[in-house]
């Protein structure tokens, strides 16, 4: 049997009480961590070794909401000015994801996996639109997701937007992919049944794709008041908030995921308290698209679990945990507001939301007996690196330094800042450029 050895590193554990533990070794068998022992442990060895020497390992990181369709919009300058959200929208995304082939969400796909295990980024909770290439596109991005070797849970989302048939295509490629999903043929993919936001379902599609996925027993994974508009809309078209709609038709529990939901209300989150719905929190995204701050201090204090994801601005999780701090302090006009509780949305929500998905791996943790995911960054603490100043590090030194190595299931995907696959990133590269150029033409 093969085995893995990361030895000598700085291992921090990362969950909800994050330790720091100097030269030690963690052993990697069957796809799990048998061991983490001091540095020199007779009983550390392994068929391969990696050293992590002056280095710093932590579990793998885990994006709780992302886009992986979104990739080849970098750069195009051809939407219209945007004066609000839902512009945003109709200038650029929903324009952009007609166009969207599926080997054009597939090279999308892998040139942000690559660029996730780039950052350390190992487990991806994805949502997916191309509603003129709806049928299969869930296979082509777990294609892609299998290339690269990493974890994934995958949706499509639904939406009356693009009419009623590219409705029904999307209700009906979440049942099929949550039934792929089911039959068990990679223990990476999972499913969730994707829906778009309350304010792009008619109450007929609603009741239809919540019938589906109740049948299917899957969670729901949906964007929720992301805009004032979202909430204006639900108000003024169906008399009720978005949150209580969604409850109406069974959307939320514990297998579901609210992402944003920024414009909330106090009722709302009670909602999601009480459904153990999980929620999102995407600053960057928020921030670019000057739709609001989440009301995250708010949401904890009413016992929502919260995680935090990228919405597709970057594949760095370390990178959206400083903008979720930053953004803290600004709204709260407090520097010092919410250090802990901002940190806790990527080490421990994130956590507790994936280990819904894959119970029992221990995801976004490091501990015997868990996942071997893990993430080598190439950092050698300038400061005093314990279990009290860890997470200071990880906001303001981890998150400027390289990865070096990254491992999902006891597998190298990277080891010295090389891919280790058999993929070839410039010819990917190169690929997505084409892709690219082509669909800005039909933009
Ligand atoms: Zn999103």
């Amino acid at each position: 049997m093969s085995s893995l050895l990361v030895e000598n590193g700085t291992v921090v554990t990362l969950g909800p009480h994050p330790r720091v533990l100097n030269r030690h070794d963690v052993r990697c068998e069957d796809g799990r961590v048998t061991r983490i022992a001091p540095h020199g442990d007779p009983e550390s060895h392994g068929t391969r070794t990696i050293n992590a020497s002056g280095k710093v390992v932590l579990p793998g990181l885990i994006n709780a909401h992302t886009h992986l369709y979104s990739t080849l919009v970098r750069g195009l300058a051809k939407a219209a000015p945007s004066a609000t959200f839902r512009e945003v929208l109709e200038h650029l995304w929903w324009r952009l994801d007609r166009q969207l082939t599926q080997e054009d969400c597939r090279v999308s796909a892998e040139v942000a996996l690559i660029e996730a295990i780039r950052h350390g980024t190992t487990t991806l909770v994805d949502h997916q639109a191309s509603p003129t290439a709806v049928r299969g596109s869930l296979d082509v991005i777990a294609d892609a997701v299998a290339r690269v070797g990493v974890r994934a849970c995958l949706c499509y989302e639904v939406s009356d937007r693009d009419g009623v048939e590219v409705a029904r295509a999307g209700i009906a490629e979440n049942a099929a992919f949550v039934g792929r999903c089911r039959s068990g043929r990679d223990e990476r993919l999972r499913a969730m049944f994707g829906l778009h936001a309350a304010f792009t379902l008619s109450d007929a599609t609603l009741e239809r794709a919540a019938a589906a996925g109740r049948d299917l027993g899957a969670g729901f994974h949906v964007h929720v008041a992301e805009a004032a508009s979202d909430e204006e809309h639900s108000v003024r078209e169906h008399g009720m908030r978005v949150v209580e709609r969604l409850h109406r038709f069974g959307i939320l529990g514990p297998g579901s995921i609210a992402a944003h939901c920024v414009h909330v209300d106090g009722h709302e989150m009670e909602r999601l308290a009480e459904t153990r719905t999980a929620v999102v929190h995407n600053p960057q995204s928020n921030m670019n698209n000057a739709v609001g701050v989440a009301d995250v201090p708010a949401m904890l204090a009413k016992g929502v679990l919260v995680g935090l994801g990228t919405d597709a601005m970057t594949t760095d999780m370390l990178e959206e945990l400083r903008a979720a701090l930053f953004v803290r302090h600004l709204a709260a006009r407090d520097p010092s507001a919410g250090f802990l509780e901002t940190a806790s949305l990527l080490t421990a929500g994130n956590a507790a939301i994936v280990e819904r998905l894959w119970p029992g791996l221990g995801l976004g943790e490091l501990r015997e007996g868990g996942a071997a995911d893990l993430a080598v960054f190439d950092y050698d603490p300038p400061t005093p690196f314990d279990d009290t100043t860890v997470l200071g590090h990880l906001v303001f030194g981890l998150s400027q330094a390289s990865v070096d190595a990254t491992i999902v299931g006891g597998k190298v995907l990277m080891a010295d800042g090389r891919i280790e696959l058999d993929l070839d990133e410039a010819e990917i590269a190169a690929r997505a450029r084409e892709r690219a150029k082509a669909l800005w033409e039909r933009f």
